[in-house]
């Protein structure tokens, strides 16, 4: 058997000589910064002691999606940037170490300790991180989770968002696994919502509800051409990029010269699963100076290196088309009118600094919004203005007696995978106090 489960896991030697970096600080500053509580030290030590099993242990009972959270969480921002206050020259690559210690586990092929399952049957819509975070805890609290889930595969972003590249598909499937062999049940191709409610659900034997439906409509800023032969989305490509790679669909057709407006995380993988689509000439627009960019240093490094070409502080005006098809962009510049807001009614525009970008295909990857459809399903639950759930941020509670939410469909929610995994297990156990009440 190899030493490595996947060509990012570290080897046995390579961790124990990291995890023995480790200062073991009183009051680890990791900790504080981990949306999951993760006990960094405590699995570090474990592995510097030649106990992966043990530091799998330790993760999981805070976080299920241990190995995914370990490659993509934006540690940086976290773990490791809390880390690198502290006196050593180097943070702990504390992501690798996590990532390492599931790669082990999932390379001996463990299961999960199944739960008593004497509790009552909850239902939970949605099987991305944090409807998978909300299943797990409950299993392992006695309850009996059934996961409704749209699509053909369970994983919600991390399968049909987060390209292959970046996130590779044997691990997540080995996450999931770690759920299922805690007791918990998941229905793909199971739509929710168009001819039920969460009142059926619980007048049907449910004692408790978890939304946790993530963000299902690409947004777009509503300009001229939209409708043109070659404008796409974020969500239609890597959707169309995913179900390609588990031979779900044919290859989607992309052209060789591809702009992408947006300038966050999103955009970046858009731009990604383009070129390996088959783009040679990538462009990206946004509103944001490259210092500004929501999208995080590495990434933007990856795609600097991958050769995308930047238009910063500018704005799409029109997309231009001939025959139906897709000719290019007019864009203008842009100044902020208030400094250090970002936002696009916050942005002017400059007179006379108009351009056009020829290309074939427009994606926009400018954000996301809940389907609209989908509060039809939702009687008494309370959205914002933009159609997220609103809840309780202490108990993930809505306005609905037995319904709960987490992840990015709430309106404090989500923005990344190991804070939709907090939250989906943090409501998981108030939904166990409101059950055994
Ligand atoms: C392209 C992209 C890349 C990202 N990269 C990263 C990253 O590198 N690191 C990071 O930390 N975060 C990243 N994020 C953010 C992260 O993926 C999300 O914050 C996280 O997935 C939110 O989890 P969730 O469970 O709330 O929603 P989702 O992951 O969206 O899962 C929701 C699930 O609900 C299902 N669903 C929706 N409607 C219904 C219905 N009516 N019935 C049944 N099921 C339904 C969906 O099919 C989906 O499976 C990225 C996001 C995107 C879009
Ligand atoms: S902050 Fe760094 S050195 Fe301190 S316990 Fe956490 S990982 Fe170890």
């Amino acid at each position: 058997m190899s030493d490595v489960l996947c060509e990012n896991c570290l080897t046995d030697t390579q961790a124990k000589l990291e995890a023995s970096r480790c200062l073991m600080c009183d009051d680890p500053p990791c900790v504080a910064a981990c949306p999951a509580q993760v006990p960094i030290k405590h699995f570090i030590r474990a592995i510097r002691f030649d106990n992966p099993r043990r530091a799998i242990n330790l993760i999981r009972e805070q976080n299920v999606l241990a190995g995914v959270c370990g490659l993509v969480c934006p540690v940086d921002e976290l773990c490791v940037g809390a880390c690198a206050g502290t006196e050593l020259s180097t943070p702990i690559a504390i992501g690798k170490l996590q990532h390492y210690a599931a790669c082990t586990e999932l390379r001996c092929g463990r299961s999960g300790p199944a739960g008593p399952a004497d509790g009552k049957k909850v239902a939970i819509i949605g099987a991305g991180p944090s409807g998978l975070a909300a299943a797990a805890e409950l299993a392992k609290l006695g309850h009996v989770p059934t996961v409704f889930e749209k699509n053909p595969l369970p994983g919600g972003i991390c399968t049909y968002g987060v390209p292959p590249h970046r996130l590779p598909q044997e691990l997540v499937a080995g996450e999931i696994r770690y759920v299922t062999s805690l007791g918990v049940r998941i229905e793909t191709s199971a739509p929710f919502g168009a001819n039920h409610t969460i009142d059926d659900l619980l007048a049907g034997g449910y004692g408790a509800v978890y939304l946790a439906a993530g963000l299902q409509q690409a947004v777009t800023p509503g300009v001229p051409g939209e409708d043109l032969d070659g404008v796409t989305t974020w969500k239609a490509l890597l959707d169309a990029f995913s179900a390609f790679n588990f031979g779900q669909g044919d290859k989607p057709v992309v052209p060789a010269n591809v702009l992408i407006v947006g300038g966050g995380s999103v955009a970046m993988d858009a731009a990604g699963a383009a070129r390996r689509l088959g783009a040679t000439e990538i462009d990206m627009l946004c509103l944001e100076a490259p210092c500004e960019m929501p999208a995080y240093h590495d990434e933007l490094g990856e795609a600097w290196k991958e050769g995308v070409r930047f238009h910063t502080r500018s704005m799409p005006l029109e997309i231009t088309g001939e025959d139906g098809k897709v000719t290019g962009l007019k864009a203008v510049r842009i100044r902020w009118k208030e400094p250090g807001k970002f936002i696009p009614a916050n942005a002017e525009k400059i007179d006379g600094t108009e351009y056009w970008l020829p290309v074939e295909m427009v994606v926009f990857a400018i954000g996301a919004r809940p389907a609209p459809e989908f509060a039809n399903a939702l009687p008494g639950v309370k959205l914002d203005g933009g159609g997220r759930i609103i809840v309780d941020p202490e108990t993930g509670a809505t306005s609905h007696e037995g319904v709960y939410a987490g992840g990015d469909a709430t309106s404090a929610g989500g923005t990344m995978i190991v804070k939709a995994v907090a939250e989906g297990k943090h409501a998981a156990q108030t939904i166990d106090a409101y059950l055994r009440r």
